[in-house]
This record gives structure tokens, C-alpha cells and sequence, in this order.
């Protein structure tokens, strides 16, 4: 088994046969580990627009690649071919959050004509890695970049090449060779060959705010009380707030009022369900009836 740490680098640039700007791949690079988190190959590539003919500002200071090499760059096609044959078999696929891979989708889509980018097994490294500094205790914000996690981890990193791809992939591999834990590393790769892999993959959780969607379960409107037992009875009805759904409710038994709210948030396959129950204090109550 072989792992890849892929970094691209990409420039957004206006796309005249759409009429909108697309973030086009310019820069492929990536290195080949072996079990020991060894690199034992890396791959280098820039790449030619089809359509532009410059490089942003931007671009050009962060990646260090000029207009000039760009221009002197290989077609996209070209490299996705180059990069495929260098893969092989048998491999799981890196990449510092998948802001890449949905970046390789769009360029496979809009750009290439049937040609994809292989990735047989894919982790997002960002996201694991983020677990790993979570059980040490470190505190660190969701979307940790690769230069805030090594200097957190203790990684060196050689500033003056970061945001070259190539070499930031082996910032994530030396990162990788420390943080290593094999189980918790296997729970989180993706079989790219799953048919559900691009749908799975692009979806995003929501919050469910219409009350006659399939996917709501209504019984989880059904509150009992929690000093007696006995069933609610809802005196306001069910309403749409805050993303979720919440209702005046009422115990005869107890003559105790409640604030009840439930969300249902829809994942890819399952529906994750929040249920709170809070009595109405009497003076809040009072002044809610005048
Ligand atoms: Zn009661």
C-alpha cells in the first residue's frame, strides 16, 4: 500500500465558454510514501491554461509561479495522465481538506473531456489530522491550516517554499509520519469506487424547516412530561423557528407549561434529531398571556 499527499495549486480566472470564473488547477504536485511514511517518490507539474493567458497577483506571489512558466506549462489533460500513470495501483489518495477534490471535480467537468484525476481510496488529512490534535487537547479552529498545524505539531517548515505544492504536500507527510494511528486513520477513508462516493461526498448537511418533509419523523413531536409521565398536550401549535421547530406545551396533570423544540438535521443517509424540553417559569408565562 502506498500513500499520496496531493496538493494542487489554483488560480480563479474568468472562462469565456461558461461566462463565470472557475478555480483552474495550474500546479499538481505530490509525494509518493510507503508504509514507514517515507517519501519514496514525488511529482511536479505545472500547467498550461486552455483559455488564459495570465495568472493573478495573487496566484503568482502565494505560489511563486509566474505567467511565464505557466505559459510553458503541459495541458491539463496531459498532467492528469502524467499524474495517473505515477499514482499506480493500490494507493489512498491525501489532501489538506477537500477543497481540492471538489476543485478537481469542477475542472474534470467543465474542462476535460472524460479524463479523471485517480483517486482509488481518499482521506482528507486535514480533517483527520484535526481529530489527532483534538485527542492531544490542542485546541485548534475547524479549517486549521497546513502551516498553523505543523508549527502547533512541531513540524518544521521551510517558509520561503509553502504554498508550492510539491513541497507542501511534504509538510502534510511529515505531519502525517508523526500523527500516524492506523485505526483511527482507516475509519476515515473514502472507497472512491462507491457509487455513492460523489453524492455522499458533495453533500451538506441542512436543517430540515419545512414540517411536511418526507424525512421528518413526526412522532419525535410527542413530549411526555418529565415529572409525571403523562403525555403533552400541545397548546401552541408546531411552528417553524430557528431551524427547527418548536411548540407550546402543556402537562393537565401537573399544570406545568413547556417550551418544546425539535431539529431534524438531514445528513446523506440519516436525519439527526435534537429534541429540548424547558418548563415555562410562571412569571415568563404570565407575561406571555398579557
Ligand atoms: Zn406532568
Amino acid at each position: 500500500m502506498n500513500y499520496i499527499i496531493l496538493d494542487l495549486e489554483w488560480d480563479g480566472a474568468f472562462y469565456p465558454k461558461i461566462g463565470g470564473f472557475i478555480n483552474q488547477i495550474l500546479q499538481i504536485g505530490a509525494v509518493k510514501l510507503n508504509d514507514n511514511f517515507d517519501i519514496i517518490d514525488t511529482f511536479d507539474t505545472i500547467i498550461k491554461s486552455s483559455f488564459s493567458k495570465r495568472v493573478s497577483k495573487r496566484f503568482s506571489e502565494l505560489t511563486g509561479i509566474t505567467k511565464k512558466e505557466m505559459l510553458s506549462g503541459i495541458p491539463l489533460s496531459d498532467a492528469f495522465i502524467a499524474y495517473n500513470a505515477w499514482v499506480g495501483d493500490d494507493a489512498v489518495t491525501m489532501t489538506w481538506s477537500n477543497s481540492d477534490i471538489y476543485t478537481v471535480f469542477e475542472n474534470e467537468k467543465k474542462l476535460l473531456d472524460g479524463i479523471h484525476l485517480r483517486i482509488d481510496k481518499y482521506i482528507d488529512l486535514q480533517k483527520y489530522i484535526q481529530g489527532e490534535m483534538k485527542l492531544l487537547g490542542i485546541e485548534c479552529n475547524s479549517q486549521i491550516s497546513l502551516l498553523n498545524a505543523a508549527n502547533t505539531l512541531g513540524i518544521e517548515v521551510d517558509k520561503s517554499t509553502l504554498h508550492n505544492a510539491k513541497a507542501d504536500s511534504m509538510v502534510g507527510a511529515a505531519i502525517l509520519k508523526k500523527h500516524y494511528n492506523k485505526d483511527r486513520f482507516n475509519a476515515m477513508v473514502y472507497d472512491t469506487s462507491d457509487p455513492d462516493f460523489f453524492a455522499r461526498f458533495t453533500f451538506k448537511p441542512y436543517y430540515i424547516t419545512d414540517i411536511d418533509d418526507e424525512n421528518i419523523d413526526k412522532s419525535q413531536f410527542d413530549f411526555k412530561c418529565p415529572v409525571c409521565g403523562k403525555t403533552l398536550l400541545v397548546r401552541k401549535n408546531w411552528h417553524s423557528r430557528f431551524g427547527g421547530f418548536c411548540a407550546e406545551m402543556l402537562c393537565e396533570h401537573c399544570e406545568k407549561t413547556y417550551s418544546a423544540s425539535v431539529k431534524f438535521r438531514k445528513m446523506f443517509d440519516s436525519v439527526r434529531v435534537r429534541r429540548r424540553l424547558n418548563e415555562k417559569k410562571p412569571k415568563q408565562e404570565s407575561e406571555n398571556s398579557t
